[in-house]
């Protein structure tokens, strides 16, 4: 068994990890600590897609890897009402993962100070002084851990946790007729019988487009259901019959009003394990490179990784939590919930909501373009649970 101590060990490189290490040094802030990388994986798949919106004047720190970006983007109830979003100055940006893994890697792979470890990580302890991860190769040592192996919380009674389930294919068709240059955030023209169920479409060129089944419920199905309306969708909804699967890929993305622990002594949780997923929507990308810049400006100023002010603020966590809980009564439904959404506030103010950014004033807009009867009391509860410790 191995013992080896180092500055910083990143428990997990996947989206959260790999930001931090390549943010980090590029910012020039790592250059002298050692640093240890473990991960199971070597990244060398392209096993997801992320999407973020952005404004326009705003430049990714990921800007190089962006494959493609929509200016339209449009929303379907389940009767069909197509909504053109009034999505403002934001553009909607998709990222495919391999190209971020080997953007980041061939960077990070210059450092002398960087090693990599590819073993299961079987537990992770912090400390005052050290914490501790421990491999099936032994045991590793540092001042600071970044985590983001995710671990199924142990929930309250109270807690809900859906799952944003979905199946994603690329297709090479000639069929596609609508506009490539516009992408349909939430196409609801499918059954919604299972829970929340909609289409997210990402045309890619005239010729291709990438599509996903999405749900929200608190069970998975069967393979066979995702592709078997997938299927009808295409037929049916887009009309395309003869099709070329490229890729395809399956995700489960918790959606909790769970409060996980940003820090345990010197373990600082970081992308899903660290609570950066949106409980209403699931979105993630953005609120994690907020916590690493969080993350970043503490050890220039400070010289420690600790923040105070949580990404997530506490206000937007019982919004969705309330939101959680109104889902789970399903007297009004996702779909009812979006479309009154959707057809009420412009696509600019639920995206500053969703990015935690909106003020006041467009929380109050998001909430009163929905039913508040059926808003009242889930919210009355959350308050007295999150609040009051119920
Ligand atoms: C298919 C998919 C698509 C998504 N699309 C979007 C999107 O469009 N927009 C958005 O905002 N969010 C999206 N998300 C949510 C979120 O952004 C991603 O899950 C993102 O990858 C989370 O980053 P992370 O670093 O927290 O976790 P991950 O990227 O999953 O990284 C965790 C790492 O830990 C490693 N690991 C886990 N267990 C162990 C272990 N025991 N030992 C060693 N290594 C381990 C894994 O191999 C992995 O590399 C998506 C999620 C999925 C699953």
């Amino acid at each position: 068994m191995q013992n080896k101590n180092y500055d910083i060990i990143l428990s997990g490189s996947g989206m959260a990890g790999l930001s931090l290490v390549y943010r980090a040094l590029k910012e020039g802030i790592w250059k002298n600590e050692t640093i240890l990388i473990i991960d199971k994986s070597r990244k060398e798949k392209n096993d997801r897609t992320w999407c973020f919106w952005q404004q326009e004047a705003e430049v990714s720190d990921f800007e190089q890897v962006i494959f493609r970006r929509w200016e339209k983007i449009s929303y379907f109830t389940n009767s069909g009402l197509h909504l053109k979003l009034q999505n403002g100055a934001y553009l909607y940006n998709m990222i495919r993962s391999i190209d971020f893994y080997e953007h980041v890697l061939n960077f990070i792979c210059q450092f002398k100070n960087i090693s990599f470890l590819h073993e299961e990580i079987i537990s992770i302890d912090g400390g005052e002084k050290f914490g501790i991860v421990k491999t099936t190769s032994g045991n590793y040592t540092a001042r600071y851990i970044f985590n983001s192996v995710y671990k199924k919380p142990e929930l309250k009674s109270h807690n809900q946790y859906f799952l944003q389930h979905f199946k994603g294919l690329r297709i090479r068709t000639t069929q596609f007729k609508a506009d490539p240059g516009e992408m349909y955030l939430m196409d609801f023209r499918t059954s919604q019988q299972q829970g929340a169920t909609f289409f997210y479409v990402l045309p890619l060129d005239k010729n291709e487009i990438f599509l996903e089944y999405t749900i929200f419920s608190k069970s998975l199905l069967e393979p066979e259901e995702y592709d078997l309306k997938i299927k009808e969708y295409l037929t049916e909804v887009l009309e395309i019959n003869e099709y070329e699967i490229l890729e395809s890929e399956f995700g489960i993305i918790p959606m909790t009003d769970y409060n996980f622990e940003r820090r345990a002594e010197n373990v600082i949780n970081i992308g899903v394990a660290g609570g950066d997923t949106r409980g209403s929507s699931g979105y993630t990308f953005t609120n994690t490179q907020k916590t690493i810049s969080k993350i970043l400006d503490s050890f220039k100023n400070d010289g420690h990784p600790y923040f105070k002010d949580e990404t997530i603020s506490t206000k937007h966590k019982l919004l969705d939590a309330t939101i959680l809980k109104v889902l789970d009564e399903n007297v009004y439904n996702g779909e009812e919930i979006f479309s009154d959404l959707f057809k009420n506030v412009k696509a600019e103010s639920v995206f500053a909501f969703l990015d935690s950014e909106s003020s006041i004033i467009q929380d109050l807009t998001v909430m009163r373009s929905l039913k508040a009867k059926h808003f009242i009391g889930p919210f009355i509860q959350v308050i007295h649970q999150k609040i009051l410790g119920r």
